[in-house]
């Protein structure tokens, strides 16, 4: 994939900024960011000072974007936790205000626990969302459902299984294991959450921000309202989240007993599978520890 701004993005930006500020908006510097796991990025900087952070990807179905802007402005009106305000949005590219970041610093494990904590205070007695949605540039399935261990073994692990064994990605000795497992999910899942938190839904380091006054931001969103430890599970998975963000939630929202012991692993069987489908190498190995792990509890 090119990671060059095409020349029709920048003037579609630069239409965007120009309504938005009601005068000309002249662009005065774009920077290359690095970093995004999927889609080039930049930072673009007008004459009067104010940055955007843009990011692009024209080989990316055209509504991946305006879902993510959709997830941000959902988690804005929760009030709970910072996002980046949406300037525009368009075929094709995301305008964002841009945060300016710090390293986390001390504390930051803290604030991030209490916000999340509040995000999650459960919004809904169904699972689901309005619309099918993305996780990173792979569609995930969304509707409306009363019942989470439905949802999560057909419209969560099942798709991401289906896309594992078509693309080659797993065996088929694999795919009956993780088939066994879906039979079971029911089981392991009888202690279900008290309602429906709205989720981040792509919880990893890369996705949560420190601002220079040590405020939690979260980024690129999967939204749905789902079990609240499905974000915990995820936060855990790939490690760089301050590892006390996990009390300072619980001493909000506690957790269900059977968390540690059980539905860390089948909340963390999502991400993995998508990274199977994403990037394959070792997470399938990584994958299919959960899997025979939680056939040993089942
Ligand atoms: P991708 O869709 O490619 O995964 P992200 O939205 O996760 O891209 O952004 C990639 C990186 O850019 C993030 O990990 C974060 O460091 C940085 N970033 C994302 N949004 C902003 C923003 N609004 N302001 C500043 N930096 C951002």
């Amino acid at each position: 994939m090119s990671t060059r701004l095409p020349r029709r993005i920048i003037r579609e930006v630069q239409e965007r900024l120009t309504e938005r500020g009601g005068g000309a908006a002249s662009i005065a510097e774009i920077h290359g960011l690095g970093g995004g796991c999927i889609n080039p990025a930049a930072r673009i900087v007008l004459e009067t000072g104010d940055a955007f952070f843009l990011k692009w990807n024209e080989e990316l179905p055209s509504e991946l974007f305006l879902l993510e802007a959709e997830g941000l402005e959902a988690l804005r009106q929760t009030a709970a936790i910072r996002v980046p305000t949406v300037v525009g949005v368009g075929d094709g590219w995301l305008l964002l205000e841009f945060i300016d970041s710090t390293p986390f610093g001390p504390g930051f494990g803290k604030r991030l626990g209490r916000a999340l904590a509040e995000l999650h205070m459960p919004g809904s007695e169904r699972y689901g969302w309005t619309k099918p949605n993305y996780l990173g540039p792979l569609p995930q399935e969304n509707l409306w459902v009363e019942d989470w261990a439905a949802f999560w073994r057909d419209h969560r692990i099942h798709p991401q299984l289906r896309r594992a064994h078509d693309g080659r990605r797993i065996s088929m000795s694999e795919k009956r294991e993780i088939e066994a497992l879906l039979v079971r999910v029911d089981a392991l899942l009888t202690d279900g959450p008290a309602g429906a938190s709205l989720l981040h839904g792509d919880l990893w380091s890369g996705n949560v921000l420190s601002s220079r006054d040590g405020d939690p931001v979260l980024v690129d969103p999967a939204v749905y309202y789902g079990d609240h430890e499905v974000d915990l599970a995820m936060a855990e998975l790939f490690g760089g989240v301050p590892h006390d963000f996990l009390s300072a939630y619980r001493e909000r929202l506690p957790l269900r007993s059977g968390y540690v012991e059980v539905r860390r692993d089948l909340y963390q069987l999502y991400p993995l599978l998508v990274h199977v489908n994403l990037f394959g190498g070792g997470y399938r190995a990584q994958a299919m520890d959960h899997v025979r792990r939680l056939l040993g509890k089942a």
